[in-house]
C-alpha cells in the first residue's frame, strides 16, 4: 500500500469512529488470528445493575447500602456505578423527582450529605477495593479480596454467590472490620452486537477468546450465551498481558480489545490493541485503536479496512 493508501484508509477509519494510530497498527489488524476480549465493560455494556443484595450480620440494609457506596464512591468501576445508583434510589423511594436536572441535584445532595468519610482508598484492579471508614477497614469485592485479608466465606455467602454466578451474574462481598457483612449481586447485560460480531469474526477465519477477572462460572455462563469457547477467567491484569503473549508464541497475530486500567498491560503487549472510546484514558493510550462508538462492530470494520488495505501488496 503507498502511504496515499494509508492516508486514505486512515481517514475512512476515522469517519467510521474507528481511529488508529499509526500506519503499522493498521498494518498488523489484516493478520490477525485471535481476537481476545475483555468481558466486563467490553462484550458486557459495563452498565451494571444491582438484582439482589443479601446481609449476613444483623446490619440495617439502608445501612448496609450506605457504608458500600461510600467505600465504591471514588471507584471508575462498572460495579461501583451500579452499587451507588442502588443505593441512591433505596434511600430515594417514593420521593418523586421533577426532571432530569432535579435527579442530577438531589444525586449530590444526597450523595454528599450521607456518604461517610472515606481514608486511605484504593482500587484493587481485578480484585475489588478497600479503605477505611470511621476507622475500621471495608473490603468490597471477589472472594480473593476477602480470603486474602484472612476473612472466611460462610457456607451462606457462598451459596449466594454461586447462585448469581450460574445466572451469569457477578457478586461482590462486604467485610466491614474483619466480618463479612453483605453481599451484592449485579448482571451486566451483552451488548447487542456481541453475538453476531463473535459469529462474524470466526466467518473471517479469527478465534475469538475471553479473558477476565471475574469468576469461572459467571465468564463461562457469559461466555456460552455470546458464543465463545476459549475462556480464561480470574485473570489478573499482568495475567492478561500473558494471555496474550501466549497466543503469540506461534508468531499469531493477536487483538485485544477491552475498556478499562486492567486491560492497558494487555493492549500494549498485544500486535493489535483496540480500546472501547467510552473506557479508561490508561486503555485509551495503551491502545493502537480506539473505538470511538464503543460498537463492538468496528472490531471486524478495523480488520475489514486493514485486510483492504494491504490486500493489493500481498
Ligand atoms: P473484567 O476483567 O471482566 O473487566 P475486572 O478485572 O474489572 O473484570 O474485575 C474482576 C472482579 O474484581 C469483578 O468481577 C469484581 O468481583 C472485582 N472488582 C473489581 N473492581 C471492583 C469494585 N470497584 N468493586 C467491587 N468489586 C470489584
Ligand atoms: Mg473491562
Amino acid at each position: 500500500a503507498t502511504p496515499t493508501a494509508v492516508m486514505v484508509a486512515t481517514g475512512v477509519g476515522a469517519n467510521h469512529g474507528v481511529l488508529v494510530k499509526g500506519g503499522d497498527a493498521l498494518e498488523r489488524a489484516q493478520n490477525v488470528k485471535y481476537v481476545i476480549f475483555d468481558k466486563t465493560g467490553t462484550l458486557t455494556q459495563g452498565k451494571a445493575t444491582v438484582t439482589s443484595t443479601k446481609v449476613f450480620s444483623g446490619i440495617d440494609l439502608g445501612d448496609f447500602l450506605t457504608l458500600v457506596a461510600s467505600a465504591e464512591a471514588s471507584s471508575e468501576h462498572p460495579l461501583a456505578k451500579a452499587i451507588l445508583d442502588y443505593a441512591f434510589h433505596f434511600h430515594f423511594f417514593g420521593k418523586l423527582p421533577s426532571s432530569k436536572d432535579d435527579i442530577k441535584k438531589r444525586k449530590q445532595q444526597i450523595l454528599s450529605q450521607w456518604l461517610l468519610e472515606v481514608a486511605e482508598f484504593s482500587a484493587l484492579p481485578g480484585k475489588g477495593v478497600q479503605c477505611l471508614i470511621n476507622g475500621k477497614k471495608i473490603l468490597v469485592g471477589n472472594r480473593t479480596l476477602i480470603t486474602e485479608n484472612g476473612i472466611n466465606i460462610p457456607e451462606e455467602a457462598e451459596s449466594f454467590l454461586v447462585d448469581l454466578e450460574l445466572n451469569a451474574k457477578t457478586g461482590v462481598l462486604v467485610a466491614y472490620d474483619s466480618e463479612l457483612i453483605g453481599s451484592i449481586g449485579m448482571t451486566d447485560p451483552l451488548k447487542r452486537e456481541a453475538v453476531v460480531v463473535v459469529e462474524g469474526l470466526k466467518k473471517m477465519g479469527i478465534y475469538p477468546v475471553m479473558v477476565t477477572g471475574d469468576n469461572w462460572r459467571t465468564a463461562q455462563a457469559v461466555a456460552k450465551e455470546v458464543g465463545i469457547m476459549d475462556v480464561r477467567a480470574e485473570v489478573m491484569p499482568a495475567g492478561k498481558a500473558d494471555v496474550v503473549r501466549s497466543l503469540q508464541k506461534d508468531g499469531s497475530v493477536v487483538a485485544m480489545v477491552g475498556d478499562g486500567i486492567n486491560d492497558s498491560p494487555a493492549l500494549a503487549a498485544a500486535d493489535v490493541g483496540m480500546a472501547i472510546g467510552a473506557g479508561t484514558d490508561i486503555a485509551i493510550e495503551a491502545a493502537d485503536y480506539v473505538l470511538v462508538r464503543n460498537n463492538l462492530e468496528d472490531v471486524i470494520t478495523a480488520i475489514d479496512l486493514s485486510r483492504k488495505t494491504f490486500s493489493r501488496i500481498r
